[in-house]
């Protein structure tokens, strides 16, 4: 009899939510790296899937392992394949051992892969975009952890200028006054590894447009396994749909141990049809794959052609 053949593994997740798509591997335990294109970051990168390669930004949630052992071979790849110096974003309370495993590398290789490790405080911004910004917030998890919400700042006329002509606008402006105000608009929400807390019934999650949430544990009897290890259970997660207003919610951080049917049946049973609907696990390849395709066939609907993949 001919040995086996080794498992297939390591399909990159992938969910078109326009105008975001949101694509990586998120298994607990063992990785997790999920990046938006369009918004320039990847939150994590703990093995780097090629996909992940192209983001300029990797938004650290915490240190664990299975979180950041890919940031040296990011930081390698990028330069091998000439896309620049990556950047990574991460709490300070880390910083300088993030910086120190790559002080490791530059004395097993004997030579220094260029990085740039950015320190964030918990509450602060950091410019990734023209407008979008990505904010840190402290989550609660064994280790110092920071949930991200990328903002969106977009400036508006104040209301009390509204109808001024054009030209009598443009003197304030040069007699320095301002006529504007900022409005921050959260677009996408990660909670990176996280306790149930404040942090996550904040407005930039209440009010972003697709929130991406680990959710490690889905049994009923898993809940004090949740508690020790600070991560979210399911029925964590049905409170936060109360609150959270998002189109889409992305689970990720999945466990190997619990089946996708499993986790659909305790979603059916904690969380309901109503809101069933804008939930999306990231590593249900069957169903996104599906739901793709369907986007496809409206798209070629709407436009009347062929849209070859
Ligand atoms: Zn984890
Ligand atoms: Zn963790």
């Amino acid at each position: 009899m001919l040995p086996r053949r080794p498992p297939r593994s390591g399909q990159v997740g992938f969910l078109y939510l326009p105008p975001y798509r949101v694509q990586g591997i998120s298994v607990a335990g063992e990785q997790t790296a999920v990046h938006i294109p369009e918004l320039d970051v990847a939150f994590d990168v703990g093995l780097c899937p090629r996909p992940v390669l192209s983001a300029p930004y990797i938004a650290l949630t915490h240190g664990h392992m299975d979180h950041v052992a890919g940031l040296p071979y990011y930081f390698s790849q990028r330069i091998f394949q000439k896309m620049g110096t990556g950047t990574c974003i991460c709490h300070e309370a880390i910083a300088s051992d993030v910086q120190a495993m790559m002080g490791g590398w530059v004395g097993l290789e004997k030579q220094c892969t260029p990085h740039n490790i950015i320190p964030i405080k918990p509450d602060g911004e950091y410019k990734i975009k023209p407008n979008i910004m990505l904010k840190a917030i402290e989550a609660v998890h064994t280790v110092p952890a920071l949930s991200y919400v990328v903002m969106e700042h977009r400036k508006k006329l104040l209301e009390k200028y509204a109808g001024v002509p054009q030209h009598e606008l443009r003197q304030l402006k040069i007699d320095g006054t301002d006529i504007t105000q900022t409005f921050k608009i959260p677009l996408v929400a990660c909670t990176g590894d996280t306790q149930i807390g404040d942090h996550l019934f904040r407005t930039e999650f209440t009010n972003a447009k697709v929130v991406i949430t680990e959710c490690t544990f889905f049994e009923e009897e898993h809940k004090k396994r949740a508690a020790v290890g600070k991560h979210l259970h399911i029925d964590d997660l049905a409170d936060l749909l109360q609150v959270w207003k998002a189109e889409h919610i992305v689970i990720t951080h999945t466990s190997r141990r619990t089946t996708l049917d499993q986790i659909r049946e305790a979603i059916d049973a904690r969380i309901g049809c109503d809101d069933a609907h804008r939930i999306h696990l990231l590593m249900d390849h069957r169903t996104n794959r599906l739901r793709y395709e369907k986007q496809v066939e409206e798209l070629e609907k709407l436009e009347g052609c062929s849209f070859s993949d």
